[in-house]
């Protein structure tokens, strides 16, 4: 049978997008930052840390022992060692990490960087470089992916966790060895499970990188009063929520995450799951979220062609940009807030990250 024959082909379409941008302008954002000042900046602050807390879910999260174990430590042939552990995030939960620990001599003990993972790269695989595996290898290409192995490089430990739904904690429907199943996340799958729950796939991620730092400061021989998240993309809205919610993150990288809702959520409703957290609208902007981090070094990333940034471009980014610099002016410290613009669409760019960090580490160096 004639394939065109079988269905009616639609002229015009009654979809729901224009009434959903009006119900954004009524209801949306009605906890977004105000404050001109230290004192309601904070008031605030502690309100809205409350609101995102139950938003996400992190109330019904249970702590358990880490119970870490080492599974394997090998030393990559650019002689950086790789550990990978396992550590318990909740019951039943085991989150697999690789750690890549820089070899030599320093005077001071290393700085730690969290690095979680964005989607379509196998979760810590292509952050920490696992390029003998040729899928991962064509990742790392795509979006410059392995940034936990760059900065290792750079002489920093580099935590490298798979975050729920990714790797090899895959939901059963996507536990698969087909190069899709393995580049791809379960966050379909997860927000399922948790939504009607009241969890969030965003809140799961959360919680285990606070359960994350708690394993880290129990590695001494590390400086783990100075601990650093870097991510980009999926990697960046894990860095962006938990660097909110987490003071013992001290300086912070999000890249190709940092973008105004109505945007590059709603007009763009294709977006995984694990963006969507329900009621989160109606309280914040993205902008808002970013604020919390106040005044601790912050560095965005956005590229100029990144599709995600919706159809406004840079504009969307601009307006998010001018909510996080209002928080930072309450503590006089603009200048705590690198803004990288990068050429081209959605990607990693490490270029600049030695320089801006070196900076940030001796402006909280200073402060102490
Ligand atoms: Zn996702």
């Amino acid at each position: 049978m004639n394939e065109e024959k079988r269905t009616l082909s639609i002229k015009t379409y009654y979809g729901s997008l224009a009434n959903m941008k009006k119900k954004y302008d009524r209801y949306a954002r009605k906890d977004g930052l105000q404050a001109t000042d230290k004192k309601t900046y904070e008031a605030w602050k502690k309100e809205a840390r409350q609101t995102l807390s139950l938003l996400l879910g992190l109330d019904k999260m249970d702590k358990v022992p880490l119970n870490p174990i080492v599974e394997e430590t090998v030393t990559l042939d650019n002689g950086i060692i790789r550990e990978k552990i396992r550590i318990q995030t909740e019951e039943d939960v085991w989150m697999p990490i690789y750690i890549l620990i820089p070899q030599g001599e320093t005077k001071e003990k290393r700085k730690v960087f969290l690095a979680p993972p964005g989607h379509q790269g196998g979760g810590k695989y292509s952050i920490a470089g696992c390029d003998d595996i040729p899928a991962i290898a064509d990742a790392i290409k795509r979006f410059n992916y392995d940034y936990g192995m760059q900065l290792a490089k750079m002489g920093y430990v580099a935590v490298c966790p798979d975050c729920r739904g990714f790797g090899e904690r895959r939901d059963e429907y996507a536990q698969k060895d087909d190069e899709e199943s393995f580049l791809r996340s379960s966050c379909y799958n997860l927000s399922h499970m948790a939504e009607a729950i009241g969890e969030t796939v965003v809140g799961m991620c959360t919680w285990d990188l606070m359960r994350l730092l708690d394993y880290v400061e129990t590695r001494t021989e590390w400086d783990t009063e100075h601990i650093a998240c870097l991510g980009f993309s999926g990697g960046g809205m894990q860095t962006l929520y938990v660097s909110a919610l987490d003071d013992r993150i001290k300086a912070v990288c999000i890249s190709g995450y940092f973008y105004g809702f109505k945007d590059s959520l709603l007009i763009l409703n294709n977006n995984c799951n694990c963006n969507y957290v329900p009621h989160l609208w109606e309280h914040f902007d993205m902008g808002d979220i970013g604020a919390l981090i106040a005044p601790r070094p912050v560095m965005i990333q956005s590229c100029k062609e990144d599709h995600l940034n919706g159809p406004r471009g840079l504009e969307n980014v601009y307006e998010q940009m001018d909510i996080l610099k209002a928080a930072y002016r309450v503590y006089d410290a603009e200048n705590r807030i690198v803004h990288d613009i990068e050429e081209g669409g959605h990607k990693w760019h490490g270029d600049h990250v030695e320089e801006v960090f070196q900076t940030f580490f001796e402006q909280i160096e200073n402060e102490e």
